[in-house]
Protein backbone atom coordinates (compact mmCIF):
# COMPACT_ATOMS: atom_id res chain seq x y z
CA UNK A 1 0.00 0.00 0.00
CA UNK A 2 2.44 2.45 1.27
CA UNK A 3 4.80 1.39 -2.34
CA UNK A 4 1.51 2.42 -4.16
CA UNK A 5 0.85 5.82 -2.70
CA UNK A 6 4.30 6.85 -3.30
CA UNK A 7 4.02 5.46 -6.92
CA UNK A 8 1.50 7.69 -7.37
CA UNK A 9 2.86 10.77 -5.63
CA UNK A 10 5.73 10.19 -8.01
CA UNK A 11 3.14 10.05 -10.66
CA UNK A 12 1.62 13.01 -9.31
CA UNK A 13 4.70 15.16 -8.86
CA UNK A 14 5.55 15.11 -12.99
CA UNK A 15 2.29 17.52 -13.17
CA UNK A 16 2.12 19.50 -10.08
CA UNK A 17 3.63 23.02 -9.65
CA UNK A 18 4.33 24.22 -5.92
CA UNK A 19 6.51 26.83 -6.25
CA UNK A 20 9.80 24.58 -5.61
CA UNK A 21 12.33 24.69 -8.21
CA UNK A 22 11.81 26.39 -11.42
CA UNK A 23 8.87 25.93 -13.95
CA UNK A 24 9.50 25.64 -17.67
CA UNK A 25 6.62 24.78 -20.06
CA UNK A 26 8.91 23.22 -22.29
CA UNK A 27 9.52 20.66 -19.88
CA UNK A 28 5.86 19.34 -20.27
CA UNK A 29 4.81 17.21 -23.12
CA UNK A 30 1.25 18.12 -24.37
CA UNK A 31 1.00 14.28 -25.91
CA UNK A 32 2.26 12.48 -23.14
CA UNK A 33 0.60 9.87 -21.30
CA UNK A 34 2.47 8.80 -18.06
CA UNK A 35 1.20 6.06 -16.18
CA UNK A 36 -0.99 4.23 -18.01
CA UNK A 37 -0.86 0.73 -19.60
CA UNK A 38 -3.12 1.68 -22.44
CA UNK A 39 -5.97 3.54 -23.24
CA UNK A 40 -8.25 0.90 -23.01
CA UNK A 41 -7.03 0.84 -19.24
CA UNK A 42 -7.13 3.86 -18.54
CA UNK A 43 -10.91 4.13 -19.58
CA UNK A 44 -11.90 1.37 -17.46
CA UNK A 45 -9.60 3.35 -14.82
CA UNK A 46 -11.65 6.58 -15.05
CA UNK A 47 -15.13 4.54 -14.70
CA UNK A 48 -13.68 2.83 -11.53
CA UNK A 49 -12.29 6.66 -10.38
CA UNK A 50 -15.56 8.53 -11.14
CA UNK A 51 -17.43 6.00 -9.08
CA UNK A 52 -15.26 6.45 -5.98
CA UNK A 53 -15.99 10.27 -7.07
CA UNK A 54 -19.29 9.93 -6.76
CA UNK A 55 -19.18 8.00 -3.21
CA UNK A 56 -16.65 10.69 -2.14
CA UNK A 57 -19.11 13.73 -3.36
CA UNK A 58 -21.63 12.19 -1.06
CA UNK A 59 -19.45 11.95 2.32
CA UNK A 60 -18.58 15.84 1.58
CA UNK A 61 -21.90 17.05 1.12
CA UNK A 62 -23.09 15.37 4.16
CA UNK A 63 -20.00 16.42 6.03
CA UNK A 64 -20.58 19.97 5.30
CA UNK A 65 -17.09 21.17 6.11
CA UNK A 66 -15.60 21.61 3.30
CA UNK A 67 -15.69 22.83 -0.34
CA UNK A 68 -13.55 21.98 -3.28
CA UNK A 69 -12.89 24.73 -6.20
CA UNK A 70 -11.29 23.34 -9.40
CA UNK A 71 -9.95 25.90 -11.91
CA UNK A 72 -9.47 24.76 -15.34
CA UNK A 73 -7.77 27.07 -17.66
CA UNK A 74 -6.72 26.15 -21.50
CA UNK A 75 -5.76 27.68 -24.87
CA UNK A 76 -9.18 27.22 -26.97
CA UNK A 77 -10.17 23.52 -27.83
CA UNK A 78 -7.84 23.13 -25.00
CA UNK A 79 -10.96 20.87 -23.58
CA UNK A 80 -12.45 22.32 -20.82
CA UNK A 81 -15.74 21.58 -21.66
CA UNK A 82 -15.05 18.00 -22.29
CA UNK A 83 -12.96 17.32 -19.24
CA UNK A 84 -16.20 19.00 -17.17
CA UNK A 85 -18.63 16.38 -18.71
CA UNK A 86 -16.65 13.27 -18.41
CA UNK A 87 -14.75 13.95 -14.94
CA UNK A 88 -17.80 15.53 -13.51
CA UNK A 89 -20.48 14.76 -15.22
CA UNK A 90 -21.27 11.50 -13.11
CA UNK A 91 -21.44 13.54 -10.30
CA UNK A 92 -24.58 14.35 -8.11
CA UNK A 93 -25.84 17.35 -9.98
CA UNK A 94 -27.49 18.89 -6.18
CA UNK A 95 -23.55 19.36 -4.88
CA UNK A 96 -21.76 20.40 -7.94
CA UNK A 97 -21.90 24.00 -10.48
CA UNK A 98 -19.51 25.18 -12.80
CA UNK A 99 -18.94 29.08 -13.21
CA UNK A 100 -18.11 29.94 -16.95
CA UNK A 101 -16.10 33.84 -16.50
CA UNK A 102 -16.30 35.56 -19.99
CA UNK A 103 -15.29 38.82 -21.28
CA UNK A 104 -16.06 40.59 -17.96
CA UNK A 105 -19.50 42.45 -18.31
CA UNK A 106 -19.79 46.58 -17.67
CA UNK A 107 -21.03 46.09 -13.94
CA UNK A 108 -18.22 43.00 -13.52
CA UNK A 109 -15.23 46.09 -14.96
CA UNK A 110 -16.83 48.50 -12.47
CA UNK A 111 -15.57 46.36 -9.39
CA UNK A 112 -11.98 44.84 -8.60
CA UNK A 113 -11.63 41.31 -11.12
CA UNK A 114 -11.49 39.35 -7.51
CA UNK A 115 -15.23 40.42 -7.05
CA UNK A 116 -16.77 38.19 -9.66
CA UNK A 117 -14.46 35.07 -8.77
CA UNK A 118 -15.27 35.70 -4.78
CA UNK A 119 -18.73 35.67 -5.45
CA UNK A 120 -18.84 32.11 -6.61
CA UNK A 121 -16.51 30.54 -4.48
CA UNK A 122 -18.57 27.36 -3.80
CA UNK A 123 -20.40 26.70 -0.38
CA UNK A 124 -19.49 24.17 1.95
CA UNK A 125 -20.31 20.66 1.32
CA UNK A 126 -19.64 21.64 -2.57
CA UNK A 127 -17.86 21.41 -5.35
CA UNK A 128 -17.45 24.40 -7.82
CA UNK A 129 -15.77 24.25 -11.42
CA UNK A 130 -14.39 27.65 -12.39
CA UNK A 131 -14.53 27.44 -16.48
CA UNK A 132 -11.60 30.15 -17.32
CA UNK A 133 -11.53 31.95 -14.12
CA UNK A 134 -9.39 34.63 -12.14
CA UNK A 135 -5.88 33.71 -14.30
CA UNK A 136 -7.49 35.36 -17.47
CA UNK A 137 -6.52 38.34 -15.66
CA UNK A 138 -2.74 37.45 -15.61
CA UNK A 139 -3.61 35.91 -18.99
CA UNK A 140 -5.77 37.48 -21.59
CA UNK A 141 -4.97 40.51 -19.98
CA UNK A 142 -1.21 40.57 -19.93
CA UNK A 143 -1.27 39.20 -24.00
CA UNK A 144 -3.62 42.29 -24.59
CA UNK A 145 -2.42 44.61 -22.41
CA UNK A 146 -5.77 44.74 -20.78
CA UNK A 147 -4.60 46.84 -17.50
CA UNK A 148 -1.42 48.80 -17.08
CA UNK A 149 1.38 46.00 -16.76
CA UNK A 150 2.00 47.24 -12.91
CA UNK A 151 -1.18 46.57 -12.30
CA UNK A 152 -0.83 42.74 -13.90
CA UNK A 153 2.15 42.51 -11.72
CA UNK A 154 0.50 43.16 -8.93
CA UNK A 155 -1.82 40.90 -9.24
CA UNK A 156 -0.12 37.32 -8.71
CA UNK A 157 0.78 38.10 -5.68
CA UNK A 158 -3.09 38.94 -4.90
CA UNK A 159 -4.06 35.74 -6.46
CA UNK A 160 -1.91 33.60 -3.81
CA UNK A 161 -3.46 35.99 -0.73
CA UNK A 162 -7.08 35.35 -2.17
CA UNK A 163 -6.02 31.64 -2.79
CA UNK A 164 -4.60 31.43 0.84
CA UNK A 165 -7.48 33.07 2.40
CA UNK A 166 -9.64 31.03 0.96
CA UNK A 167 -8.01 27.62 1.72
CA UNK A 168 -7.60 28.60 5.59
CA UNK A 169 -11.85 29.01 4.86
CA UNK A 170 -12.64 25.10 4.18
CA UNK A 171 -11.86 25.57 0.31
CA UNK A 172 -9.74 23.52 -1.11
CA UNK A 173 -8.23 24.78 -4.76
CA UNK A 174 -7.19 22.70 -7.50
CA UNK A 175 -5.97 23.93 -10.93
CA UNK A 176 -5.02 22.55 -13.98
CA UNK A 177 -3.62 24.22 -17.33
CA UNK A 178 -4.88 21.51 -19.94
CA UNK A 179 -1.82 21.51 -21.71
CA UNK A 180 -2.47 21.23 -25.68
CA UNK A 181 0.45 21.46 -28.25
CA UNK A 182 -0.36 24.03 -31.24
CA UNK A 183 -0.65 21.59 -34.08
CA UNK A 184 -3.07 19.85 -31.65
CA UNK A 185 -4.87 22.86 -31.84
CA UNK A 186 -4.46 23.19 -35.33
CA UNK A 187 -6.19 19.58 -35.80
CA UNK A 188 -8.97 20.92 -33.48
CA UNK A 189 -9.53 24.15 -34.56
CA UNK A 190 -9.53 22.66 -38.58
CA UNK A 191 -12.57 19.85 -37.21
CA UNK A 192 -14.61 23.15 -36.15
CA UNK A 193 -14.58 23.93 -39.68
CA UNK A 194 -15.32 21.13 -41.03
CA UNK A 195 -17.28 18.70 -38.88
CA UNK A 196 -21.20 19.79 -38.72
CA UNK A 197 -21.13 18.32 -35.16
CA UNK A 198 -18.70 21.23 -33.95
CA UNK A 199 -19.02 24.09 -36.55
CA UNK A 200 -21.77 25.88 -34.06
CA UNK A 201 -18.48 26.04 -31.90
CA UNK A 202 -16.18 27.78 -34.46
CA UNK A 203 -15.22 31.43 -33.09
CA UNK A 204 -12.66 33.61 -35.50
CA UNK A 205 -11.40 34.80 -32.56
CA UNK A 206 -9.78 31.90 -31.78
CA UNK A 207 -7.78 32.41 -35.13
CA UNK A 208 -6.48 35.43 -33.57
CA UNK A 209 -5.46 34.11 -30.06
CA UNK A 210 -4.02 31.61 -32.15
CA UNK A 211 -1.87 34.03 -33.50
CA UNK A 212 -0.57 34.82 -30.47
CA UNK A 213 0.41 31.23 -28.94
CA UNK A 214 3.90 32.51 -28.03
CA UNK A 215 2.63 35.58 -25.80
CA UNK A 216 0.06 33.19 -24.50
CA UNK A 217 2.74 30.15 -23.44
CA UNK A 218 4.59 33.23 -21.76
CA UNK A 219 1.50 34.24 -20.03
CA UNK A 220 0.71 30.58 -18.91
CA UNK A 221 4.45 30.24 -17.86
CA UNK A 222 4.64 33.11 -15.61
CA UNK A 223 1.44 32.50 -13.92
CA UNK A 224 1.91 28.74 -13.26
CA UNK A 225 5.16 29.73 -11.79
CA UNK A 226 4.14 32.41 -9.45
CA UNK A 227 0.98 31.00 -8.09
CA UNK A 228 1.41 27.19 -8.09
CA UNK A 229 1.93 27.29 -4.35
CA UNK A 230 1.53 24.48 -1.67
CA UNK A 231 -1.57 25.62 -1.18
CA UNK A 232 -3.41 25.84 -4.44
CA UNK A 233 -1.00 23.94 -6.48
CA UNK A 234 -1.08 23.88 -10.62
CA UNK A 235 -1.17 21.39 -12.44
CA UNK A 236 -0.31 20.59 -15.86
CA UNK A 237 -1.46 18.16 -17.96
CA UNK A 238 -0.92 16.77 -21.16
CA UNK A 239 -4.37 17.17 -22.94
CA UNK A 240 -3.26 15.81 -26.45
CA UNK A 241 -5.25 12.91 -26.15
CA UNK A 242 -8.56 13.22 -24.33
CA UNK A 243 -8.75 10.38 -22.38
CA UNK A 244 -5.14 10.83 -20.77
CA UNK A 245 -6.95 14.28 -20.04
CA UNK A 246 -9.99 13.06 -18.46
CA UNK A 247 -7.93 10.22 -16.55
CA UNK A 248 -5.36 12.01 -15.09
CA UNK A 249 -7.77 15.29 -13.82
CA UNK A 250 -10.23 12.29 -12.72
CA UNK A 251 -7.47 10.72 -10.45
CA UNK A 252 -5.86 13.71 -9.05
CA UNK A 253 -9.32 15.16 -8.05
CA UNK A 254 -9.97 11.94 -6.59
CA UNK A 255 -6.81 11.48 -4.64
CA UNK A 256 -7.33 14.93 -3.33
CA UNK A 257 -10.49 13.81 -1.90
CA UNK A 258 -9.03 10.80 -0.13
CA UNK A 259 -6.29 12.69 0.80
CA UNK A 260 -9.21 15.30 3.15
CA UNK A 261 -10.23 12.44 5.44
CA UNK A 262 -14.30 13.14 4.64
CA UNK A 263 -16.40 11.74 7.31
CA UNK A 264 -20.22 10.96 8.03
CA UNK A 265 -20.93 13.20 10.37
CA UNK A 266 -21.65 11.25 13.95
CA UNK A 267 -25.21 10.26 14.26
CA UNK A 268 -27.44 12.40 16.62
CA UNK A 269 -27.25 11.62 20.29
CA UNK A 270 -29.64 9.17 21.20
CA UNK A 271 -30.66 8.12 17.68
CA UNK A 272 -29.87 4.53 18.83
CA UNK A 273 -33.35 4.89 21.25
CA UNK A 274 -35.18 6.18 18.56
CA UNK A 275 -37.78 4.00 17.02
CA UNK A 276 -39.74 4.71 13.84
CA UNK A 277 -43.31 3.90 14.79
P1 LIG B 1 -15.58 27.63 -25.73
O1 LIG B 1 -14.94 26.32 -25.59
O2 LIG B 1 -17.06 27.53 -25.76
O3 LIG B 1 -15.01 28.47 -26.84
P2 LIG B 1 -14.49 29.64 -23.97
O4 LIG B 1 -14.11 29.54 -22.54
O5 LIG B 1 -13.38 29.89 -24.94
O6 LIG B 1 -15.30 28.35 -24.32
P3 LIG B 1 -15.69 31.95 -25.09
O7 LIG B 1 -16.98 32.63 -24.86
O8 LIG B 1 -15.30 31.51 -26.45
O9 LIG B 1 -15.60 30.74 -24.08
O10 LIG B 1 -14.51 32.87 -24.57
C1 LIG B 1 -14.51 33.53 -23.39
C2 LIG B 1 -13.55 34.64 -23.60
O11 LIG B 1 -13.60 35.49 -22.47
C3 LIG B 1 -12.12 34.18 -23.74
O12 LIG B 1 -11.55 34.69 -24.90
C4 LIG B 1 -11.43 34.76 -22.52
O13 LIG B 1 -10.10 35.11 -22.71
C5 LIG B 1 -12.32 35.94 -22.23
N1 LIG B 1 -12.20 36.38 -20.83
C6 LIG B 1 -12.48 35.67 -19.73
N2 LIG B 1 -12.17 36.39 -18.63
C7 LIG B 1 -11.68 37.58 -19.05
C8 LIG B 1 -11.17 38.72 -18.40
N3 LIG B 1 -11.11 38.78 -17.07
N4 LIG B 1 -10.76 39.75 -19.16
C9 LIG B 1 -10.85 39.68 -20.50
N5 LIG B 1 -11.30 38.62 -21.18
C10 LIG B 1 -11.71 37.58 -20.47
MG1 LIG C 1 -13.71 30.08 -27.04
Amino acid sequence: MAGKSKQSQAWRGGFSVTGKGTFRLARHDPSATPGVKSRKAAEHDLERITRKLVALQGVLYAEGRHAVLIVLQAMDTGGKDGTIRHVFGPLNPQGVAVTGFKVPTPDELAHDYLWRVHRDVPPKGTIRIFNRSHYEDVLVARVHGLAPMREIDRRYEQINAFERYLTQNGVTILKFFLNIGKAEQKRRLEARLTRSDKQWKFNPGDLAERRRWGAYMRAYEKAISACGTPWAPWHVIPADCKWYRNYAVARIVLETLQGMKLRYPAPKPGMEKVKVE
